[in-house]
């Protein structure tokens, strides 16, 4: 077990045709047995940064270090670094138990007992005894899984790597393994950093999740703390199905501290309390808003109400999701299934102040 650090890492690809900067400056501090999970959109960089941990990329500047030990120049095998990767990358020819054993007579000096014992182990821990002597082509997706993650857990490694390991599976097993994995990770409690395009296995698994967008960290936080308290416009954008509400407004102060944020089809009265950490010159916001904050409701006061025109309803089972327009911009509502308006009528909406996320238009972060 072993504590993972990034010290301003970067890595500049050059092609003959451009310069890739495809991480930058990217520091992680990763306690000893945490799970890490690495989200953010295509090409943000995700795999880069697991492959530089891995050792199957080079760094281009920064250190790596795993246990307080630099890294950088160390080969992958010398790294006491498992990988898991979306592929499986099973050898064809090797049996289950060959597969598995493979690494061991490689990088170690263990003896066959002692190998056939943690192969034996790890195959109980993932459910794979009976699939020893078989070839990975006889085996289904799932079981595939389980073999390569069955062989990772074999090296007892310092760190786990995995890069989107669930994303060949089909939407059922990959929550049964996304709890799979989360089990073996609280039995073994080796530190991990898992990377996915999945947004519920993001949360779902993460001690932290570390968010990634044009290779520069956005933010690192729990799953609630990134959910709850998005450090920019980005952050609040990208964590969230359906995602955030956004609209852009004015903010006009009151001479008491309070004041109304506005648009052109839009005003909301806040407090003093609320708008305390906004500078006093700051006026263009972008005002955000989650769909399941936002209540349906005949009652609500008009300065704290919006009238909308609802476009769609949608029922999901427990849930409805709404989408009324506002001024051609979509406005999503999470509501209870007992909630059900008619395509085309005119609703009220509000929300609580304290719900509200207001970020400076310029610089894009968070002040509320
Ligand atoms: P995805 O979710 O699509 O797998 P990612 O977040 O894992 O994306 P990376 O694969 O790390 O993103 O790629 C980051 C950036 O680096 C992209 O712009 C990509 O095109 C570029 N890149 C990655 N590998 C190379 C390479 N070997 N040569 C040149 N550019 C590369």
């Amino acid at each position: 077990m072993a504590r993972l650090e990034l010290d301003e890492v970067t890595k500049v690809f050059d092609t003959k045709a451009e310069t890739i900067v495809a991480v930058e400056e990217l520091d992680l501090d990763i306690e000893d047995g945490e799970f890490i999970v690495v989200v953010g959109p295509s090409g943000c960089g995700k795999s880069t940064t697991l492959r530089m941990i891995a050792g199957l990329e080079t760094v281009t500047d920064g250190e790596i270090r795993l246990g307080g030990e630099r890294i950088n120049e160390k080969s992958p095998k010398d790294r006491d670094i498992a990988m898991v990767f979306q592929s499986y990358a099973l050898y064809p020819h090797k049996t289950v138990h060959q597969n598995m054993a493979y690494g061991l007579h490689l990088s170690t000096d263990l003896d066959d007992e002692e190998i056939d014992r943690r192969v034996q182990e790890a195959a109980d821990m993932m459910g794979i005894e009976d699939l020893l002597e078989k070839k990975p082509s006889s085996l289904s997706g799932g079981q595939q899984q389980r073999v390569a993650t069955g062989r990772a857990i074999v090296r007892e490694p310092s760190l786990f790597l995995f890069d989107e390991p669930l994303s060949n599976l089909d939407a059922k097993l990959r929550k049964h393994m996304r709890t799979e994995i989360s089990r073996i990770h609280s039995e073994v409690g080796i530190t991990t950093v898992y990377v996915t395009h999945d947004q519920e296995e993001a949360m779902t698994m993460a001690d932290r999740i570390v968010i990634l967008n044009g290779g520069k960290l956005q933010q690192i936080g729990a799953p609630k703390k990134v959910y709850h308290e998005p450090t920019n416009y980005f952050v609040a954008d990208f964590i969230g199905s359906p995602s955030m509400n956004f609209l852009d407004v004015e903010l006009e102060r009151n001479p008491d501290g309070s004041g109304t944020i506005t648009s052109a089809d839009f005003s909301y009265d806040v407090s003093s309390r609320l708008l305390e950490p906004v500078d006093a010159s700051t006026s263009d916001l972008i005002f955000g808003i989650r769909p399941e904050d936002v209540r349906i409701d005949p009652e609500a006061p008009p300065e704290k109400t919006i009238e909308l025109t609802v476009d769609v309803v949608e029922i999901v089972g427990s849930d409805n999701f709404i989408y009324l327009d506002l001024a051609g911009k979509e406005f999503r509502v999470r509501t209870g299934s007992e909630v059900e308006p008619a395509e085309g009528d005119v609703v009220n909406v509000t929300f609580d102040e304290d719900d509200i996320h207001l970020f400076d238009s310029r610089t894009e972060e968070a002040l509320v």
